[in-house]
């Protein structure tokens, strides 16, 4: 029933600076106004490419395309979507260097980052989700759970390809078709996944992309034939989609912001909580949603805690993310660069006390030293706004309850992290926080079986695991 795209020669990356169009119903196509946005490098500033910008009549277009496949596709048996999933899982595996560099020319994320943390969970994602498309009748959902239609999923720029996976695998392997927005610094590993999906032979309609602003995200979650919405990306925004959505039939999950707290008692092996905290805020540039940008340190060993902390930020390399020696790359965009100077300077005008590590920055793109605040108490704009960049503001606390108190203290709860030697209090602590999240030990780990999402202003749903399934079900 399927007309099967050819699979595309596989392309070189030299390949893929040319202009692509949106992706729909199969093929890549020009926005019907003709218009085109560019996409620069933040490492660089320099131009690596144009894309189409979709407008109302494209959401149009993708959206009957998703609609017309989704008859077929959601007809199919389990193993038959599995099957598509498991190609797709393959070709990720099969280009992740490709993908891996392209990722980090348009992010600017660290190669280290794309290609050990990045692709191998999109890969995972693909494979782990592929498994469940043939178990959804065993799944506990009750039976023949249905799928629910056509799913319109808005992501974020900090992870743009691993944000596509968590969005459109569950979707795929439980029957639905998607059409998915990514953000408008970071359309290029989305385009190339398109290609992969030709490759795989995915029949046509059953994912589109549309490239992008904003009004793009809003036309898409607004469009009477959308069925779900799936959304990734700051609390304003959410806010937003889920006012638009109030009043449909709609199903909505929201995926926002955060200020996780990484929580430090005197008996942690310090050196391994060194290094937790400096995954925990400066992964990705501290760019992260679930980032550790609160540091909360049992008084008795922050002074030893600092000092080992600083000296271990000191030795961070700054710079080219296609270097493989580099931990921390640029920031995503301009707006972005200045909206961490902006809640920096205002850390120090309200007295917090900054320390920035001593690297030097490259002239061209978009750069911020990892940087601390001490002295920070729980009224200062940088222990409660969400910065997404690499500062991590440090707290203190005495007992295990002042923790869990000032912890919660946040209108986020996406995620925290617990160090200590005692089983015992990981156990008490970790029940008494309010957050998604909780690493006991460790910090930003990742697995496609673990469900993620948030409490209070960080959202609501869960992707990820048996739960991320729930999302595209009617139960
Ligand atoms: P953003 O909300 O500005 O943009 C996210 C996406 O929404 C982009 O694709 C954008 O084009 C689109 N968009 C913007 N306005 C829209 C509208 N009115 N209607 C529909 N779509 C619209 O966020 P951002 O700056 O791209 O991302 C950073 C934020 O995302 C941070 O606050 C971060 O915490 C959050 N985030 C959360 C998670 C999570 O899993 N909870 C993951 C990553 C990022």
């Amino acid at each position: 029933a399927f007309e099967y795209a050819p699979a595309p020669e596989s392309r070189s990356l030299v390949d893929i600076a040319p202009s692509y169009g949106l992706f729909i119903d199969g093929e890549f196509t020009e926005a019907a106004d003709g218009k085109v946005f560019k996409t620069v490098s933040p490492s660089s500033e320099e131009v690596l490419s144009e894309v189409s910008r979709a407008g109302a009549a494209d959401v149009d277009r993708a959206v009957a395309a998703a609609r017309r496949a989704f008859a077929s596709w959601s007809a199919l048996p389990g193993a038959e979507r599995a099957k598509y999933l498991f190609r797709i899982a393959r070709i990720i595996q099969e280009r992740s260097r490709e993908l891996a560099v392209l990722e980090s020319l348009d992010n600017g994320k660290p190669i280290k980052e794309t290609r050990d943390t990045d692709l191998p969970l999109v890969a995972a994602h693909f494979f782990y989700y592929a498994g469940w498309a043939d178990k959804l009748e065993h799944a506990g959902f009750g039976a023949a759970p249905r799928p629910l239609g056509v799913a319109g999923q808005v992501i974020p720029w900090n992870f743009p390809l691993l944000m596509l996976a968590w969005k459109i695998a569950p979707a795929l392997a439980t029957g639905n078709t998607v059409v998915l927005k990514p953000a408008e610094t970071t359309p290029l590993s989305a385009l190339f996944f398109a290609d992969i999906c030709r490759q795989a032979g995915l029949p046509r309609g059953v994912v589109n992309i549309l490239t992008g602003y904003g009004d793009t995200g809003g036309a898409l979650v607004a469009h009477e034939d959308v069925n779900k919405v799936a959304f990734t990306g700051s609390t304003a925004v959410g806010k937003q989609i889920a006012r638009t959505v109030a009043g449909t039939d709609k199903k909505l999950t929201l995926e926002l912001g955060g200020k996780g707290a990484n929580i430090v008692f005197d008996d942690a092996p310090l050196d391994q909580a060194v290094e937790g905290i400096v995954t925990g805020i400066f992964f990705n540039q501290g760019q992260v949603c679930c980032a550790g940008s609160r540091l909360l340190v049992q008084e008795s060993v922050e002074e030893e805690l600092l000092d080992a902390l600083k000296s271990r930020l000191s030795t961070l390399r700054l710079g080219d993310p296609l270097d493989k020696n580099t931990d921390i790359g640029a920031i995503n965009s301009a707006e972005q660069l200045a909206r961490i100077t902006s809640l920096a300077d205002r850390g120090e005008a309200e007295g917090a006390e900054r320390w920035t590590a001593d690297c030097p920055l490259p002239s061209a793109g978009y750069w911020f030293a990892p940087t601390l605040f001490t002295k920070v108490t729980q009224a200062h704009t940088v222990a409660r706004d969400e910065i997404f960049g690499p500062v991590l503001s440090v707290l203190t606390f005495r007992t295990p309850e002042e923790a869990v108190a000032k912890a919660n203290n946040s209108a986020y709860g996406l995620s925290a992290g617990i160090w200590t030697e005692k089983g015992s209090r990981i156990l008490a602590v970790a029940e008494r926080l309010r957050a998604g999240v909780i690493w006991a030990n460790t910090f930003n780990k990742f697995d496609p079986t673990s469900p993620f999402g948030g409490y209070k202003e960080s959202g609501y749903g869960r992707e990820g695991g048996r739960h991320g399934l729930e999302a595209y079900l009617d139960v």
